[in-house]
């Protein structure tokens, strides 16, 4: 027998968790592209899209995932032979570094390893030994998802405008804008992206760079950037099929739309907080299994940790035997321990992932953290038991 069928929930960092009201948006006949509601919609997506970045810039929308992002961010902004210092805190960070690589840029990173968050002197030095100016980015991610750390913005902004280095600052909001706190202008953030499938919680598809005056300047001064991945006409259209450089993704527009005023409708500090908060049941669950057996929250410090998504330790074969039970008795689907192999554990099996993140709440968090309670006794896993009682007492205590 299996205890699976019913409504699944696929709790893994991204995709994300769709509301029904975001797929009932996007079932609809094809709309037309030439005039009519969805041209007439764009300058209020483009308005709440920045709302949610907390930006006054500009943003370019790309029919990409997060990898489009990326790209569409380096495309506009360093040339092949120009150099970057990337600042890296998991397997995100590197992936972005190594696009950036194909691109014939000349990359220098800075490995904080998957635990925490940077060491600011390190980058201070760095930075002050390039008196020459010859890094044209500083690229960082704001949560890395393999890690689930989360790392902070105006303190790099801090030390750039000490040393009064132009290179652009550059953050990767991928996993957690619309979860996690993030104030681009705020902070000092030159460039910023997301994509669809994870706080904005619609399917994959769309990815937006979200961009400053600054980094508009240094896109002019830019000798070539490819007509698709410019972000000039799609952030300042003349006419609609030049927001997506070619035919719109239509229905992902309506599904945004939907998803756009489920957020703004909560508002940005009550999303925060309702992550904060689930986050922290979490949190409570898994120390308190961890007091008997081999479970660890993958980021020691609370105040490092994201709100979106959170990687664990587990040992070796127990993470990948208990993905297993819970998405086959139970209709939970845990994320991969990514980013985490060594010598010991070259798949990761020693790890695992909750995604939390977008249109999650307490119900859905509460029977996550029972199902994998309930995998952990049947498995014979040591754990404390009681994790989902410590989880309640959070929820319980707001
Ligand atoms: C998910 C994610 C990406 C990659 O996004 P894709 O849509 O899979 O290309 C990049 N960076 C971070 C931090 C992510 O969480």
């Amino acid at each position: 027998m299996s205890l699976s069928n019913g409504r699944t929930y696929l709790a893994i960092p991204g995709p994300s968790v769709v509301p029904d009201a975001v797929l009932r948006a996007m079932h609809r006949a094809s709309p037309n592209i030439y005039e009519g509601e969805l041209p007439d919609m764009m300058d209020g997506l483009m308005r709440d899209l920045r709302r949610v970045a907390r930006t006054e810039g500009h943003v370019a929308i790309y029919i990409s995932n997060g990898h489009g992002a990326w790209e569409a961010a380096l495309a506009n902004t360093v040339a092949a032979g120009e150099k970057v210092l990337v600042l890296a805190t998991g397997f995100f960070a590197m992936a972005w570094s190594r696009i950036a690589e194909a691109r014939g840029i000349d990359v220098d990173v800075l490995d904080f390893g998957n635990g925490g968050t940077f060491d600011l002197d390190r980058v201070r030095e760095t930075l002050k030994a390039d008196s020459a100016h010859a890094y044209k980015a500083v690229m960082a991610v704001h949560v890395d998802t393999s890690s689930s750390n989360r790392n902070e913005f105006a303190p790099l902004r801090a030390i750039l405008d000490e040393l009064n280095h132009p290179a652009l600052l550059m953050a990767d909001c991928i996993a957690a804008m619309g979860c996690d706190r993030f104030e681009m202008d705020a902070w000092g953030v030159d460039v910023a992206m997301t994509s669809s499938q994870k706080g904005l919680m619609c399917p994959p598809g769309l990815g937006f760079v979200f961009f400053n005056d600054k980094a508009a300047e240094v896109r002019r001064r830019m000798n070539r950037v490819s007509t698709y991945w410019d972000w000039t006409q799609r952030a300042a259209p003349e006419a609609f099929y030049q927001y997506f450089s070619g035919t719109a993704p239509t229905h992902h527009l309506y599904g945004l739309r939907t998803a756009l005023d489920m957020i703004h409708e909560e508002g940005l500090e009550a999303i925060w907080a309702r992550h904060a908060t689930l986050a922290r049941a979490i949190w409570a669950a898994v120390e308190h299994w961890g007091k008997d057996g081999p479970l660890r929250l993958n980021i020691a410090d609370p105040a490092l940790r994201s709100h979106a998504v959170t990687a664990l330790a587990i040992g070796k074969p127990y993470g990948t035997q208990l993905r297993r039970w819970c998405s086959d008795q139970a209709g939970v689907t845990l994320g991969i321990g990514l980013g985490m192999a060594n010598e010991d554990d070259p798949q990761s099996d020693g790890y695992f992932r909750f995604g939390h993140m977008g249109h999650v709440n307490a119900h859905m968090i509460l029977g996550l953290l029972g199902v994998v309670e309930a995998g952990l006794g049947v498995l014979g896993i040591p754990h404390c038991a009681g994790g989902v009682s410590e989880a309640a007492k959070v929820i319980s205590g707001v």
